[in-house]
């Protein structure tokens, strides 16, 4: 899997060289495809530049044989040196604690494997499907419900792409696509502006829905080639971003916003309930805040997906729902998050 997504990558990083050679003088900043092809890749480098000592760097290496390590500079930058606990440092380094295997955690926790009518395209529920757009992200969180999907099987080629449109335009009661991944947005703007312009061509089709942790990663990625495809669309656009601490929204992801928000694009933020994160009433709530003023509204709270390597996240129900009634006493309803589970065979999210 390891072999097929950096292909992938360097692959991307050849099309789009062409694209955005120009990118260098839009800002100071490396364009969002070196950054990406330079992100950190080896959990000795992570701990060196974080400070982390030995004791740390074992668990590191033991989990990254398992998933391997991926952090951009842009979000390293957001975690404090030599603090181990920190909340954004603890989404990315990988640890020992990885190879437990309790009872109920799996690979596919959300059996997504029985839903997947053609490649790259998952029907769950009724009125929408996922794309997966690419195999590769620009993060690897530690509790990826999607850390074991195999790719190599779900990632198509332009030609490859034509069963699951064929199947998108045979069934008129699809609406909406979601883009999904992987990070979508990984991938080329060369390829996602085809797809998009294929997907807008579907009559019944009304929205584009991208979930993505891109603009947050490496705000970067939010330049002047993506909100051109973006911004052109009949689809209605909706992007839900995947936020999950309130340090994780810096200026640039403020900015980055602002571009997508004047592009048209309706921003929503779904997090999930992490141990050692977010499991505290004030840091949802600082969250939710922050979010707002990002101009995002809170959409969802997850619970974990109990997927195998991340049972050391976990948040029991119980307790996940005492934290969020007493998150209703800290903030207005609109800023309150719904906290759901992801049930398989369920025509929706459930809520908790
Ligand atoms: S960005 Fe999303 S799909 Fe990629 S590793 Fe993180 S949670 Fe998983």
């Amino acid at each position: 899997m390891i072999t097929r997504r950096r292909a992938f990558l360097q692959e991307n990083i050849m099309i789009v060289a062409s694209d955005n050679h120009e990118r260098a003088s839009e800002t100071q900043s490396p364009s969002w495809q070196h950054q990406l092809s330079h992100a950190i890749r080896d959990p000795k480098v992570l701990c060196q530049r974080l400070g982390l000592d030995e004791t740390w760097l074992k668990g590191a290496q033991t989990g990254h044989k398992l998933f391997e390590v991926r952090v951009p500079d842009a979000y390293l930058n957001r975690i404090a040196y030599s603090a181990p606990h920190d909340p954004l440092l603890r989404q990315v380094l990988p640890l020992g604690d990885e190879t437990l295997a309790p009872a109920g955690y799996v690979t596919d926790p959300l059996e997504e494997a029985d839903h997947r009518p053609a490649r790259g395209l998952i029907h769950k529920y009724a009125g929408r499907v996922l794309l997966i757009a690419s195999p590769t992200c620009a993060v690897n969180c530690r509790y990826c419900f999607r850390r074991h999907f195999p790719y190599s099987e779900n990632s198509p080629s332009r030609a490859q792409w034509q069963e699951a449109l064929d199947y998108l335009r045979g069934d008129v009661s699809i609406h909406e696509a979601i883009l999904s991944g992987g990070d979508p947005l990984a991938a080329s703007d060369r390829q996602l502006a085809w797809l998009v312009n294929e997907l807008e061509h579907i009559p019944h089709l009304k929205r584009l829905r991208i979930h993505t942790r891109l603009p947050v990663v490496i705000p970067d990625r939010v330049d002047s080639a993506l909100l051109e495809w973006l911004g052109n669309t009949r689809l209605q656009k909706v992007m839900v971003l995947h936020i999950n601490h309130a340090n994780e929204i810096d200026q640039a992801v403020v900015d980055a916003c602002a571009r997508l928000k004047a592009a048209g694009v309706t921003l929503l933020n779904q997090s999930v309930l992490l141990r050692g994160v977010n499991d505290e009433v004030n840091t949802l709530a600082a969250l939710s805040e922050r979010l707002f003023e990002a101009g995002i509204l809170p959409y969802y709270l997850h619970v974990l997906d109990p997927v195998q390597g991340a049972a050391h996240f976990d948040v029991p129900d119980d307790e996940a729902r005492a934290l969020v009634s007493k998150l209703r006493e800290h903030l207005p309803g609109f800023l309150m998050p719904r906290l759901v589970r992801e049930i398989p065979g369920e025509a929706s999210k459930t809520p908790l």
